[in-house]
């Protein structure tokens, strides 16, 4: 039976959470973060923290003395931020990478919510990791913390393929401390892709090709794109990539990166608050934020 009782928060005073990074400015988490504050009725304003790194000390020191609740880390922060905080939890020290601070008991706390955003939003498309031969394209911070995610799900092997090969041999080593071998990293060349995408049952795009204002371009040639395949692309903006689209038109299953940025900030929601993430307005709230912004496609 529903609750008519309306819902407690669990956060009763007034206070701010932010997002720190640099430059951070055209970041969307303040528009899904806080339309989920006012639908949950918490008192509770998201800020945008500018942050040039010279100041990024002052900015964590002063998350300690005032009324603030938590942030968001991004570029370039998510590792620099660690020796500045108190501790940081299991997903954190997985990636070696925060993108969440949480203020409990007086104590910043760092955690990472992008590889658990990223698996529910691949579940989202009716797969499951395991077993499959999965190829990563880029080797930065989004494809370290997707591969973190995935190493954690026994793929059967995953091909990292980067621009500079050096950064994906890399990776593929730091995976290793987590007791998975199945890595291949590549140069990112058209006869690399070619060799490597027909053996992929999923493709995953995690560099910036494909993203506004350069949204007419693809990271893969089409024809490499079987109808068996899965294709996720990280970037949400267009939308529906070239990549997703032409995916979808050569019978693939594939989706943008919107999932994910809903999904590791629905958790971001939930440290900070202790309450479900309305998630469905989230996803909402940007959807129509983005499609009101710019015509983002050419076609
Ligand atoms: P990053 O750390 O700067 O890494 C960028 C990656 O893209 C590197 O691997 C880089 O290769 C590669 N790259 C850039 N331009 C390229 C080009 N023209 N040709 C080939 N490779 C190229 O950035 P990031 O944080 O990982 O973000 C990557 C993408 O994921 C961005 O589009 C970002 O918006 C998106 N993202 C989405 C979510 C989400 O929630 N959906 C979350 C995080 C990031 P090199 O190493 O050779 O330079």
């Amino acid at each position: 039976m529903a609750n008519s009782q309306p819902e407690k928060s669990p956060l009763e005073t007034y206070g701010k959470i932010g997002i720190i990074g640099y430059p951070v400015r055209h970041s969307l988490s303040p528009i899904f973060q806080q339309a989920a504050f006012h639908d949950r009725k918490l008192n509770l304003l998201y800020e945008i923290w500018e942050t040039p790194p010279d100041k990024l000390e002052s900015v964590v020191a002063s998350m300690r003395s005032s009324n603030i609740y938590g942030a968001n880390v991004t570029m370039p922060f998510k590792e620099t931020i660690i020796p500045l905080l108190d501790s940081i939890d299991q997903s954190a020290d997985l990636v070696g990478a925060v993108n969440t601070v949480v203020k409990s008991e007086g104590q910043l706390i760092g955690h990472n919510t992008d590889g658990t955003g990223f698996l529910e939003a691949l579940s989202d498309l009716g797969l499951t990791p395991e077993g499959q031969t999965i190829m990563i394209i880029g080797a930065g911070g989004a494809a370290r913390s997707i591969a973190f995610a995935l190493s954690q799900k026994q793929p059967s092997c995953l091909i990292i393929a980067n621009r500079d090969e050096g950064r994906a041999i890399n990776l593929a080593k730091s995976l290793k401390a987590t007791a998975y071998n199945a890595m291949i990293p590549i140069a990112f060349t058209k006869t690399t892709l070619q060799e490597w995408v027909p053996k992929c049952d999923v493709l995953i795009n995690a560099t910036s090709i494909g993203m506004y204002p350069d949204a007419d371009i693809s990271p893969i040639p089409d024809k490499l794109i079987k109808s068996n395949m899965f294709v996720y692309d990280l970037v949400y903006n267009p939308i529906e990539t070239v990549l997703v689209k032409k995916a979808k038109m050569r019978g693939a299953v594939a989706t943008g990166g919107l999932s994910m940025l809903i999904y590791q900030g629905a958790h971001a929601f939930t440290l900070w608050t202790g309450i479900p993430a309305p998630r469905d307005l989230m996803m909402q709230t940007i959807e129509a934020y983005i499609a009101h912004q710019k015509p983002n496609t050419k076609d």
